[in-house]
C-alpha cells in the first residue's frame, strides 16, 4: 500500500503524473521482488563484473516465467476488481445514507463549514477505507505471497494508519475548499475548486519528499552511505554536462519492507531529487547502478515531474468540468433517494467520488501513454549518458532491466491490452529490445540528449 494511492481521487491525476517516475513497469499496489535472503546474501558487490551471460532479449526461466505470468493475471484482474469493489462501497454508502447521517452529525457540531469538515471527512473516509480494507489486505498478502514484500502486518497497518491520518488532515481543507465554492458559487465552482487545486497540488508535490516519505522510508544523503558509487555518478553528471549537486541524491532504506529494485525522480524546486533504493545497491553492480541513475537522471534532466504535472493540471481541467455536469445531473437524479439536499450538500461526497474516480478510470489509458513516453525517453537519454562512458553500455543497460525483471517478477510477454491499461513503463521486453538496437552514432551521429 502507497500513501500516494490514498490521496483521494482528485489528486491521482497529479499523483499519476507528477510525484514519482519509477523504474518499474508494473502497478504501485504491489511492492517489490523475489527472496530477502539473496539480497542480503549478495550484499554490496558493486564491483561484480556484469553477469556473464550476454542478453539478447528480455527471457525468464521456466519457473520464473510462470510465476510472473500468474502475477501479471493478478494484477490486470485487480486493476479491474479494485475500482469495481470501491464503486459498491460507495454505492453502499449512499443506500445506507451515511453521508446524510455524518453530515448531521457534523451539523450538530459547528454552524462552520471547516469545523464541520473536521468531524465529517474523517468519519466519511474512515468508513468507506474500511470497508475497503479486504482488497489492501488481500494486495499486501499476495504481496508477501509472491515475496514481493518483506513487510510484517503490524508494520503494515502502522503504514496504513499514518497514511489514513494524512489523508484526513488534506482532505479536511480540499473537502471544505470544494464545497465552500459550490456553496459560494455553484455554475463555476469547477472552476474556482480546479484553481485553488493547482497550487496545492504543487505545494503537496514539493512536500512530498520532505515531509510525507520520511514517514515511510529512512532517506539518507547517497553520498553518506555509498562515496564510491556517488563518485562514479558524478563522472556521468559531467559527461552530460548537467548540475545536479551531489546532495540531491538519496539513499533509501526500502529493504525493510520490499524487495523489488526501484529509483526514482521526486519533488520540485529545492525538493527536487534522485532517489535510489537500497535494495537496487545491493543487486546491481557499479555499471548498471550508473545506467538506472542514467534513466533517473533522464527524468530529472527533461523535466519529467513539472511536465506530468502541467498535464495534470490540463486533464483535471477537463475532468473537472465533464465532472460537473454529470454531479449535478446525478444530484438531482437521485439525491433526493439518499437525503441528500443538492450538490452543495457534503452528502453528495460519495456522488462526486464516484463520477470523479470513474472519469480517472476511463483516461487511465491515456495517462498510461503519457507515462511509457517519458519511461521510454528516460531509458534512451540513459543509452546516452553512458554510451562512451561505461563499456557495452548497451548491453549493461540490457542487463540491468533482466536483472530488474527478474527480480520484480515482471511478465515477459504481456498482451496489447494489458499494456495499454496497466503499464505506466514500457514492458521489459522492449526496453531491453530498444537498448540493443538504439544506436545513433553508428554512422558517426549523436545522441537527441546528450552530444
Ligand atoms: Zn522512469
Amino acid at each position: 500500500m502507497n500513501v500516494r494511492a490514498r490521496f483521494s481521487a482528485v489528486f491521482l491525476l497529479f499523483l499519476a503524473f507528477g510525484c514519482t517516475s519509477k523504474l518499474r513497469a508494473a502497478q504501485a499496489s504491489s511492492p517489490a521482488s523475489p527472496s530477502a535472503q539473496q539480497a542480503v546474501s549478495q550484499g554490496t558487490n558493486h564491483e561484480t563484473p556484469p553477469a556473464s551471460r550476454e542478453i539478447t532479449a528480455y527471457t525468464l526461466p521456466p519457473a520464473l516465467y510462470t510465476k510472473s505470468h500468474n502475477l501479471e493475471k493478478l494484477e490486470l484482474s485487480l486493476f479491474i476488481i479494485a475500482p469495481l469493489y470501491g464503486l459498491v462501497v460507495l454505492l453502499l454508502v449512499l443506500r445506507w445514507k451515511l453521508g446524510t447521517k455524518y453530515r448531521v452529525l457534523a451539523e450538530r457540531f459547528s454552524s462552520h463549514l471547516i469545523l464541520q469538515c473536521v468531524v465529517f471527512a474523517p468519519l466519511l473516509l474512515l468508513t468507506i477505507d474500511l470497508m475497503s480494507l479486504p482488497v489492501d489486505i488481500f494486495e499486501h498478502g499476495e504481496a508477501r505471497r509472491y515475496n514481493l514484500s518483506v513487510q510484517g502486518w503490524a508494520s503494515w497497518a502502522w503504514d496504513w494508519t499514518k497514511s489514513e491520518l494524512l489523508y484526513f488532515l488534506l482532505a479536511i481543507f480540499i473537502i471544505a475548499i470544494l464545497y465552500a465554492v459550490i456553496r459560494r458559487s455553484p455554475r463555476r465552482s469547477w472552476l474556482y475548486f480546479w484553481l485553488a487545486l493547482v497550487p496545492i497540488g504543487i505545494f503537496l508535490v514539493f512536500l512530498q519528499p520532505l515531509a510525507v516519505d520520511p514517514l515511510f522510508h529512512k532517506f539518507e544523503p547517497l553520498f553518506a552511505k555509498d562515496p564510491n558509487l556517488v563518485a562514479s555518478l558524478e563522472t556521468m553528471v559531467q559527461r552530460a554536462g548537467e548540475n545536479i549537486p551531489p546532495q540531491r541524491m538519496f539513499w533509501m532504506n526500502a529493504s525493510e519492507k520490499v524487495t523489488e529494485l526501484n529509483a526514482y525522480v521526486t519533488g520540485i524546486g529545492l525538493s527536487k531529487r534522485i532517489v535510489v533504493w537500497d535494495t537496487t545497491i545491493a543487486k546491481m553492480t557499479t555499471p548498471e547502478i550508473v545506467a538506472v541513475v542514467g534513466h533517473e537522471m533522464g527524468h530529472y534532466v527533461l523535466h519529467h515531474v513539472p511536465k506530468g504535472m502541467a498535464l495534470a493540471a490540463v486533464f483535471s481541467f477537463v475532468l473537472f468540468y465533464i465532472g460537473y455536469w454529470i454531479v449535478r445531473w446525478a444530484v438531482n437524479r437521485w439525491g433526493a433517494a439518499c437525503a441528500i439536499r443538492d450538490v452543495g450538500d457534503l452528502a453528495s461526497l460519495p456522488i462526486l467520488a464516484i463520477v470523479i474516480g470513474a472519469l480517472i478510470f476511463l483516461v487511465t489509458p491515456v495517462t498510461n501513454a503519457i507515462s511509457r513516453h517519458f519511461e521510454h525517453q528516460a531509458d534512451q537519454y540513459a543509452l546516452e549518458v553512458t554510451h562512451g562512458l561505461t563499456p557495452h553500455s548497451a548491453q549493461v543497460a540490457a542487463q540491468t532491466f533482466q536483472v530488474l525483471g527478474e527480480v520484480d517478477l515482471e511478465y515477459p510477454d504481456p498482451g496489447r491490452f494489458d499494456v495499454i491499461m496497466t503499464y505506466d513503463h514500457p514492458p521489459i521486453r522492449d526496453r531491453v529490445r530498444f537498448c540493443l538496437t538504439y544506436n545513433p552514432w553508428a554512422n558517426g551521429g549523436t545522441g537527441e540528449f546528450v552530444h
